[in-house]
C-alpha cells in the first residue's frame, strides 16, 4: 500500500474511530499473534479458518502460535485476562488491523487483508439473564448495526445492503430441533446435491444453506426455515431487532439462509454487502456470540461483534471514484543564493507549524528548473525567495494554476498561505 491510496486508509480508519467513538467505544490493540489453541478453541478446529488457513508456527518452546485469522478470540481473551468485567458494563471496544488466512488470493480476497471490527461484551451480575434480558439485548444487537451502517454512510459507500437472520440458540427446543429438520429434508433432496453440499449434510447442515452455485438454488428454496423453528425467547428477541432496527430507520432484508456454523454463536446475525465487488462482495459479517467468553475459560458473558473487510471497503469506494487524489504540496519555497537558505528555512518551518504542505529544496536551484519543479510536484504556490526579496522584506508568491504572481510582506504572505490551506483548492 503506497501514497495516495494510505491517505484514503487513513481516512477511512480515522472516519471510524470518530464514529465508533461517538457510540462509546474504546480501542483494544490486540497482538498480532496468539497461541494457537485460543483459535482452535473459539473458531473451531473442523472450520475451514482453522484447518485449512490459518498460519501456525512452532515456537522454540514447541508451543504453537498463530498469526491471527480475526480478532473476536483476542478481544474475548484480553477481556478474561484483564477482568474487564469488573468495568461498567457493557465494554464496548473496536480494534483495526491486519489479519491473516492462508486462501486462494484474488480480488478482494487476501492472505494478508485488514479489518476493522467492534464487540460489546457484558458479564451477567446476579439475577440477569434469561427472557427479561431480551429487549436489552435486541436494543444493543440494533445499536450495533446502526453503528456500521453510520459508518459507512458517513464513508459515502454505494449499494450498502444488510441482510439480517436470527440463527437461534443451542438448546434442544431451538436451533438443534432445526437442524435435525433440516437435515432429514437434505437427505431426501441428497441426490439433486453437488458433492460439497451431500459431504455437508454430514458435518455442518447449516452450511448448504450458503451454497451460491445455481443448480442447488432450486432445492434450497424448498428446504424448512429456521425462522419457522426458533423457540420462543429467539422469535422474541428476533422480532424485537427489527422494531429497533425500524425505530433507528436502519433498512434491512431478512435472509433466512444467513447462518453460522459455531455452536456458541447465536440469535442475531448479519451481513452486509456493497457495490463494484464482484462475487467477494461482503464488506461486513457479524452476530451475537453470547456463549464465547466462557467456552474460553472467562464467567458467563454476553458477546455481539462484527467485523468489516478493510480491503473490500477500500475497493468498494475506489470503484465509485472515491479513491484518494495524489497529495501535492501547499507552497514550494524556490529560494535563490545562499544568503536565503536561512529565511527560506524559517519561512518553511512557520509554514509546516501552521499546517501546511511544504517542499523545501535541499540545494539551490535555477528559477525556470524550481518552477517547472513545482509544477510536476503539483504545489499550489511557488514562494519565490531571492536576495532581493530577502533584502527588501516584499516576498513574491506565484499562483502555479493561473500563473499570476504578488508581493507580499512577510507578515501579509504567512497570512495569506495559512488562508489559503482552509479555503477549498482553486
Ligand atoms: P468470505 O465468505 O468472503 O470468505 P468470511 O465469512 O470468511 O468471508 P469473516 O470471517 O466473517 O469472513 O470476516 C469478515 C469480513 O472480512 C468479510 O466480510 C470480508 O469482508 C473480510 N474478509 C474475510 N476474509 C478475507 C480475505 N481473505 N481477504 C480480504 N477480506 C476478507
Ligand atoms: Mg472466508
Amino acid at each position: 500500500m503506497l501514497p495516495p491510496e494510505t491517505e484514503l486508509w487513513n481516512g477511512v480508519e480515522q472516519t471510524a474511530r470518530e464514529v465508533f467513538g461517538s457510540y462509546g467505544f474504546g480501542e483494544i490493540r490486540p497482538p498480532i499473534f496468539e497461541p494457537t489453541e485460543l483459535f482452535a478453541r473459539s473458531i473451531g478446529l473442523d472450520t475451514d479458518v482453522v484447518s485449512k488457513e490459518m498460519y501456525s508456527f512452532e515456537d522454540r518452546d514447541e508451543t504453537s502460535v498463530s498469526l491471527r485469522p480475526e480478532a473476536t478470540a483476542s478481544v474475548c481473551r484480553a477481556y478474561i485476562e484483564h477482568n474487564m468485567h469488573a468495568l461498567p458494563q457493557p465494554v464496548k471496544l473496536y480494534y483495526m488491523g491486519p489479519m491473516f488466512r492462508r486462501e486462494r488470493p484474488q480480488k478482494g480476497r487476501y492472505r494478508q487483508f485488514y479489518q476493522i471490527g467492534a464487540e460489546v461484551l457484558e458479564a451477567l451480575q446476579q439475577g440477569q439473564g434469561g427472557a427479561k434480558d431480551i429487549p436489552k439485548d435486541a436494543a444493543i444487537d440494533a445499536e450495533v448495526i446502526e453503528m456500521v451502517m453510520t459508518f459507512f454512510a458517513r464513508l459515502g459507500l454505494e449499494g450498502v445492503e444488510l441482510d439480517i437472520n436470527s440463527i437461534g440458540h443451542n438448546a434442544p427446543n431451538c436451533r438443534p430441533a432445526y437442524v435435525a429438520k433440516l437435515k432429514a429434508e437434505l437427505e431426501r433432496v441428497k441426490d439433486k446435491l453437488e458433492p460439497d453440499s451431500q459431504r455437508r449434510i454430514e458435518t455442518n447442515p447449516l452450511r448448504v444453506l450458503d451454497s451460491k452455485l445455481e443448480s442447488e438454488q432450486a432445492i434450497i428454496a424448498t428446504l424448512p426455515r429456521i425462522a419457522d423453528c426458533l423457540c420462543d425467547d429467539c422469535a422474541k428477541q428476533y422480532a424485537e431487532v427489527k422494531r429497533q432496527l425500524d425505530l433507528r430507520g436502519v433498512a434491512y432484508r431478512e435472509n433466512w439462509r444467513l447462518v453460522r456454523g459455531l455452536d456458541y454463536y447465536m440469535r442475531t446475525t448479519f451481513e452486509i454487502t456493497a457495490k463494484g465487488l464482484g462475487s467477494q462482495n461482503a464488506v461486513c459479517g457479524g452476530g451475537r456470540y453470547d456463549g464465547l467468553v466462557e467456552l474460553l475459560g472467562g464467567q458467563p458473558t454476553k458477546g455481539i461483534g462484527f467485523a468489516i473487510g478493510e480491503d473490500r471497503l477500500i475497493l468498494s469506494l475506489q470503484e465509485a471514484g472515491k479513491g484518494a487524489v495524489a497529495q501535492g504540496r501547499d507552497v514550494y519555497i524556490a529560494w535563490m543564493g545562499e544568503k536565503t537558505l536561512a529565511t527560506a528555512i524559517a519561512a518553511a518551518q512557520e509554514s509546516r507549524a501552521a499546517g501546511l504542505r511544504v517542499e523545501l529544496p535541499p540545494v539551490e536551484q535555477k528559477f525556470g528548473k524550481a518552477l517547472a519543479q513545482a509544477d510536476k510536484i503539483g504545489a499550489r504556490f511557488a514562494l519565490i525567495l531571492g536576495e532581493d526579496e530577502v533584502a527588501s522584506g516584499l516576498w513574491t508568491l506565484k499562483t502555479l494554476a493561473t500563473g499570476t504572481q504578488e508581493k507580499l510582506e512577510k507578515a501579509d504572505m504567512m497570512d495569506f498561505l495559512k488562508k489559503a490551506k482552509s479555503s477549498p483548492q482553486s
